[in-house]
């Protein structure tokens, strides 16, 4: 946001992390995961870490700062400026830690959290099924309990950190028989010769962060390694979207405003029929779109990030994270595209990092949930809210001309 909405603690937090992404990451890092020369970048969150920059909502005594939601986007905001890879293996801290800050038990915070926090173990959740990401709930992966083990079995695909990460939140079904939110649970799985990871995918971009398959294999999951008990793994999704969905949003203004700064001062030296390009209003008014939505998807995604920290109700958090995320993705692929357009042809080539980030932008409104599930949630959310709302304001309808022309109002 603005700097002069920010507390003097956090424009100096910001001024920290804007320090640590000048410095501490050579540009010769991204190069080789933009060529699929690094898997895994361990190193990177071992340095964040070093500098006590992630897990920094969570308590010192696990390794966190005891900061707030309004923190967290301020740093994400600056590191998304390293792309989307970089940008996701900050947040898979926050959003892993979710689970054991809000559900886990005090071994497995110390197990888990606290070395998470410290950089000395690195995470991922697994989710999305080969069957479908969307229907979360529709999960085949299966956990039995035997003795003082859970037996996990199945299948996950497009895990960040499959390869890299030293345990994974898995979801699996421990009730086929109850109703589909109460039918998951959420395991800590410690990487083991159980479980398979594959780095399989050549992917368009978001290159360098150990997306692959994990293939479990009559897994076995200690019964202290189950967050918060049998079926809980509902509860458990709902609370970590909230950083899913809003560390994406948050990341993703950094790298388009990236872009839009590279295209802007492009714009003042390039030059055509003898002037320079933002003489054109064509160009300058890309110029302009793209302050106004860089701009709108800040204030969407601080409003969410302040509202979180002013305890919003649960059901109100996620519609704004699901806006949130919608709007700042989409919001940002427009600028992205919009500085290509600026730059026209050299924009197009490595020269530049705007095909880069055109590239990794492109994720964004896919995963976390797709923008159509955003929606689904959105409008859920709202109806649920609207039809259970006394309206005490103005009666609006009664404004028309013809507003007492009742016979007219039918509804089929
Ligand atoms: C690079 C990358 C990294 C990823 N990282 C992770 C990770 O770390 N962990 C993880 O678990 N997952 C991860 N994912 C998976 C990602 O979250 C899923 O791809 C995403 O949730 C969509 O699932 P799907 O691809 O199976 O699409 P599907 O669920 O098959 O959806 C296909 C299409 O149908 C639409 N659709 C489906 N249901 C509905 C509905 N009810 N209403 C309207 N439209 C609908 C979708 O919007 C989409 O357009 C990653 C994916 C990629 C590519």
């Amino acid at each position: 946001m603005y700097d002069y909405l920010l507390s003097e603690e956090y424009k100096k937090f910001k001024e920290e992390v804007r320090e640590f992404v000048k410095t501490e990451v050579p540009p010769s890092l991204l190069k080789k995961m933009d060529n699929d020369e690094v898997q895994y970048p361990g190193e990177f969150i071992q340095a964040l870490a070093k500098q006590n920059l992630i897990g920094i909502r969570f308590p010192k005594e696990y390794g966190g700062r005891g900061l707030n939601w309004e923190a967290e986007i301020i740093a994400e905001e600056e590191i998304g400026v390293l792309g989307s890879s970089l940008a996701c293996l900050f947040s898979i801290t926050s959003i892993c830690g979710e689970a054991f800050h809000h559900f886990g038990t005090e071994d497995q915070k110390q197990r888990y959290l606290k070395p998470l926090c410290e950089g000395k173990k690195f995470c991922a959740e697994a989710l999305t099924e080969p069957r479908g990401g969307s229907d979360f709930f529709g999960a085949t992966c299966t956990a039995v309990k035997e003795g003082d083990n859970y037996i996990l079995n199945g299948e996950k695909r497009f895990v960040v950190g499959a390869e890299g990460a030293d345990f994974f939140l898995v979801y699996a079904k421990t009730n086929p028989n109850a109703p589909p939110h109460e039918s998951l649970s959420l395991f800590v799985v410690d990487k083991s010769d159980a479980v398979e990871s594959a780095y399989i995918y050549g992917l368009m971009g978001t290159r360098g962060g150990g997306a692959g398959r994990l293939v479990f294999k009559d897994c076995e999951v200690p019964k202290e390694n189950i967050i918060l008990g049998e079926g809980a793994g509902g509860k458990i999704f709902y609370q970590m979207m909230v950083p899913e969905r809003l560390t994406t949003a948050s990341g993703w203004i950094g790298f388009a405003r990236a872009c839009h700064r590279i295209a802007t001062k492009y714009s003042t030296k390039r030059k055509a029929f003898g002037q320079t390009i933002n003489r054109f209003e064509a160009v300058s008014f890309m110029v302009a779109e793209n302050c106004t939505l860089l701009d709108a998807a800040r204030a969407i995604v601080y409003n969410t990030a302040r509202s979180i920290d002013a305890g919003a109700p649960p059901t109100l958090q996620r519609r704004l994270v699901s806006e949130s995320k919608k709007f700042s993705t989409e919001a940002c692929w427009k600028v992205i595209n919009n500085t290509m357009q600026i730059m026209a042809g050299i924009g197009y080539t490595t020269v530049y990092p705007i095909e880069r980030l055109l590239r990794d932008c492109r994720i964004g409104m896919i995963w976390t949930g797709t923008n159509e599930i955003m929606s689904l949630i959105i409008q859920h959310e709202w109806y649920k809210e609207f039809l259970s709302e006394k309206w005490l304001g103005r009666d609006i309808e009664q404004d028309a001309i013809a507003a007492d022309h009742e016979e007219e109002k039918h509804y089929g």
